[in-house]
């Protein structure tokens, strides 16, 4: 299981940010998960009270937006969500040059501070 490492990446990121922005609590953390990454929510979720544990983040809540994946096309430049139904191709010209611009990566969206 990756995802307890990309969760304590993210609780030492988030406790970085709390640092500079001088937050003493954190009460809710934001992540963005992208489609393309394979991690599931589920286990981000689950994994989040033992990351916390005696960090700033301990009795936060983990909110998760899930980032669908976005291609733009290299031959028409349209932005597509290759999916089944376009059948990975561009809907516009019907390419399959396209580059991934959107959900290949788990990132901390940000941090909302204040008291328990
Ligand atoms: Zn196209």
């Amino acid at each position: 299981m990756h995802e307890m490492s990309y969760m304590l990446r993210l609780v030492s990121l988030a406790q970085q940010t709390a640092r500079e922005q001088q937050i003493d609590t954190i009460k809710t953390m934001v992540v963005e998960v992208g489609g393309m990454t394979g991690v599931l929510p589920y286990y981000l979720h689950k994994y989040f009270p033992t990351a916390v544990k005696g960090t700033l983040l301990e009795g936060a809540t983990l909110e998760i937006i899930e980032i669908p994946v976005r291609t733009r096309c290299e031959d028409c430049a349209t932005e597509y969500e290759p999916d089944k139904g376009n059948g990975y191709c561009c809907p516009h010209c019907g390419s399959k040059n396209g580059t991934v611009i959107a959900g290949r990566d788990v990132t901390l969206s940000k941090i909302i501070g204040g008291s328990l």
